[in-house]
């Protein structure tokens, strides 16, 4: 087993020795300037501009979706996409438990509950058996499976691809469609991460993405809505836009809506950074491939590798350390005191206040991933500091 203090070491090899590396920074060039000057001086820095539509177009290019629908935050991209496949008020819908708190936020706003269930030791994501073992204990319902402990229609799954990793998602929609529950992809950490050539995000009914300012690509803030079906990409607009009918003057509004939309402003960083995705994505690797012979021998250290058969992102890059929570503490002490920002994996989502009292599944790998998964510098291009 080796020390906290072999851990700094290797991590300074792959790193270079800046005072101090960040766990994830962004890159913002001369081409973003560019950008954002050109929509200040269009004076189109709010909700109506060209460059919403241009980054609309680059994501569905980049990632192969039909459409792609911009909207403020990958928290509010959610919500608009559980809503539009049917999620209601006292539905359940099933989200990894090991997740960042914003997937459970955004079940919660659309006032169902989530019901939290266990991860994949190889892929960090939803476990697709413990999915099948809440699906097959479910009664048949006349919109859905009903859970039987708690009563609530299953509306919905949202995998979500941790770390940028891609989760079991081909044989997850497969297992869903026979039970015709809608799957919603939380593809906000895996831009630029697929699975046999397929974007992640673009598997189920819809798929959500994040741009801020900690992911691989940011807007500042951002969203967007990924969909292969036309009426629901029509909705989602129209739902994130305040659902005003087109008139040359008149305000009529045929639902309640919302104003989710991406400032122009936003957009056009966002045309910037996507422009430079091919780089970010190239050297995100680099440093993966960096880690991966720095810790290749090393005793009671694994650094997570992406899936067989994915392509990761490498969003974040992750170590697990053998020793149970105390070692990956004195990990986390050691790197940061050292001036390498660490962070563990997010505090299960079923132990957080406002979901600590839900009914869950068992969740035996989630706590060992917790327990175990330490997050290292992965801003693209460290290694080649
Ligand atoms: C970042 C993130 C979100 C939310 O995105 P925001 O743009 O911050 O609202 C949702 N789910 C996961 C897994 C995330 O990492």
């Amino acid at each position: 087993m080796s020390t906290e203090a072999d851990i700094v070491q290797l991590i300074r090899g792959v790193v270079g020795d800046d005072p101090f590396v960040g766990l994830h920074v962004p890159s913002i060039g001369e081409r973003e300037k560019a950008r954002v000057l050109e929509c200040l001086d269009s004076t189109f820095v709010s909700s109506v501009g060209m460059f919403v539509t241009d980054f609309e177009q680059g994501i569905a290019e980049f990632t192969g979706a039909a459409h792609a629908v911009a909207v403020s935050n990958g928290t509010s991209a959610l919500q608009v996409a559980l809503e539009l496949v049917g999620v209601r008020s006292g539905d359940e819908v099933i989200v990894p438990t090991l997740s960042f708190v914003a997937t459970a936020n955004a079940v919660a706003h659309t006032g169902a509950v989530p019901y939290f269930v266990d991860s994949d030791e190889e892929t960090l994501g939803l476990s697709v058996d413990a999915v099948a073992t809440v699906l097959r204990a479910a009664r048949r319902g006349p919109d859905g499976p009903i859970d039987s402990a708690t009563g609530r229609r299953i509306a919905a799954i949202v995998p979500m691809h941790a770390l940028g990793h891609p989760m079991r998602i081909a044989e997850l929609v497969a297992l869903a469609d026979e039970y015709g529950v809608p799957v919603v992809e939380d593809a906000a950490e895996s831009l630029g991460s697929r699975v046999d050539g397929v974007h992640t995000g673009t598997f189920g009914r819809l798929g959500i993405m994040s741009f801020n300012g900690n992911k691989i690509l940011t807007t500042g803030g951002g969203g967007m809505i990924l969909t292969e079906d036309d009426e629901l990409a029509w909705h989602a607009k129209h739902l994130t836009t305040t659902a005003k009918l087109p008139h040359r003057w008149e305000f009529e509004h045929d639902e309640v809506a919302y104003n989710y939309r991406m400032p122009n402003l936003n957009a056009a960083l966002g045309v910037a950074q996507l422009e430079r995705l091919p780089d970010f994505l190239e050297k995100k690797r680099a440093l993966a491939d960096g880690y991966i012979t720095a810790f290749a021998d090393v005793r009671g250290v694994r650094f997570l590798s992406e899936p067989a058969g994915t392509t990761s992102n490498y969003w974040l890059c992750a170590v697990r350390i053998d020793g149970g929570i105390v070692a990956r503490n004195a990990v986390l002490e050691a790197t940061n005191d050292a001036g390498l920002q660490c962070r563990p994996f997010w505090n299960l989502l079923h132990r957080q206040a406002p979901y600590r009292n839900l009914p869950h599944s068992a969740t035996p790998v989630a706590d060992a991933l917790y327990e175990s998964t330490v997050c290292i510098p992965s801003t693209p291009g460290l290694a080649a500091a």
